[in-house]
């Protein structure tokens, strides 16, 4: 076992009142597999991340409570300066946005080599030879000639791609990957995607792939967690769930991707919004969204049933779902 999240709470302290983005969320991802972390936006996906990364610590975010266990260490009992030390050597993170996370006035070549020069202690020549190898890994066309260039000088897709280097450059053994072809247009995202799974493989490295999309992860995830209200609500194999979701929410999130043997047809839409992460309804969080809900999901939370050995839902009529 790679990684372990254990029962994580994250509260965000806010001058209209505490803001509950996460609460008690467990997964875990073993050696050279993909996790897919599913939910709409505000169901605190991103926010877990940045616990295990260790890059909430800044106010106002706050975890109140869990652990996060990577290669037998609970990361939250650690100092900062070991944090640090972990944080790109051995677990890496890749964002949304590759423009804002690059420096603009560095090449890509001396923002790539400063992960040698720095971490590796290596000299200049030799991390600008580094800087050239993960480009190539990462099929940037003519590296040697562009290692030179500037971000703003890179389409959105390469990058990406340089983005997915610099996470790569140390060999880290898990990667968490936030959105990370969300600002793409849909030819590029696949691309990209396909990159990564085959990164993956190759460096055998463990996957955490955030996204809203659960049409992407299909061909690259091992395992889907989804995210509601700060809770995991259904985890299982990826194949599990496109053959049947033992979770309303999952159902409605599936039935929301556009399919080509539907074409014409209207996509379906999850009614209602997320809730409010300051007034978290009780009982199940999804009842005011669920086609399923009656008196007891007002009053009572799920836990999270075991559905199978590899499978749970946080729903009371996961059978039912199961079966429709
Ligand atoms: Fe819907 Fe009730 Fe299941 Fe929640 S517990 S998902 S409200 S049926
Ligand atoms: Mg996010």
């Amino acid at each position: 076992m790679l990684l372990e999240v254990r029962d994580l709470h994250v509260e965000f302290h806010t001058r209209d009142g505490v803001a509950k983005a996460v609460n008690g969320v467990g997964y875990r991802v073993d050696e050279g597999e993909t996790l897919a972390v599913l939910g709409e936006s505000g169901s605190g996906k991103s926010v877990t991340a940045q616990a295990i990364m260790g890059i909430l610590d800044v106010p106002p975010g706050r975890v109140t409570g869990g652990e996060v266990v990577f290669q037998g260490r609970d990361l939250l009992t650690l100092k900062e300066d070991e944090r640090r030390r972990i944080r790109g050597a051995e677990m890496a993170m890749i964002f949304q946005d590759a423009l804002s996370s690059l420096n603009p006035v560095l090449t890509v070549g001396d923002q790539l080599g400063e992960m040698f020069t720095v971490h590796r202690g290596m000299s200049r020549k030799q991390a600008r030879a580094e800087a050239v190898e993960l480009m190539d890994r990462v099929r940037i066309p003519a590296a040697r000639e562009r290692v030179g260039q500037y971000p703003h000088q890179f389409s959105g897709g390469m990058r990406q791609r340089i983005m997915i280097a610099m996470a790569l450059a140390l060999e880290p053994a898990l990667i968490i990957a936030d959105e990370p072809t969300t600002a793409l247009d849909v030819t590029v995202q696949a691309q990209v995607m396909e990159l990564l799974a085959e990164l993956r493989r190759e460096y055998r490295m463990g996957l955490v792939l955030i996204t809203h999309d659960l049409g992407v992860v299909a061909d690259v995830a091992d395992r889907i967690a989804v995210m509601y209200a700060g809770r995991i609500v259904e985890s299982a194999p990826v194949h599990d769930i496109y053959k049947a979701p033992a979770h309303p929410y999952t159902r409605g999130l599936l039935d929301s991707i556009p399919r080509l043997d539907r074409k014409g047809q209207e996509l379906y839409a999850i009614k209602g919004l997320p809730p409010n992460l300051m007034s978290i309804p009780p009982g199940c969080a999804f009842h005011p969204r669920c086609p399923l809900a009656r008196d007891v999901c007002r009053t009572d939370e799920p836990p999270l049933y075991q559905v199978s050995a590899t499978r749970g839902s946080a729903c009371h009529f996961w059978r039912e779902c199961l079966d429709d």
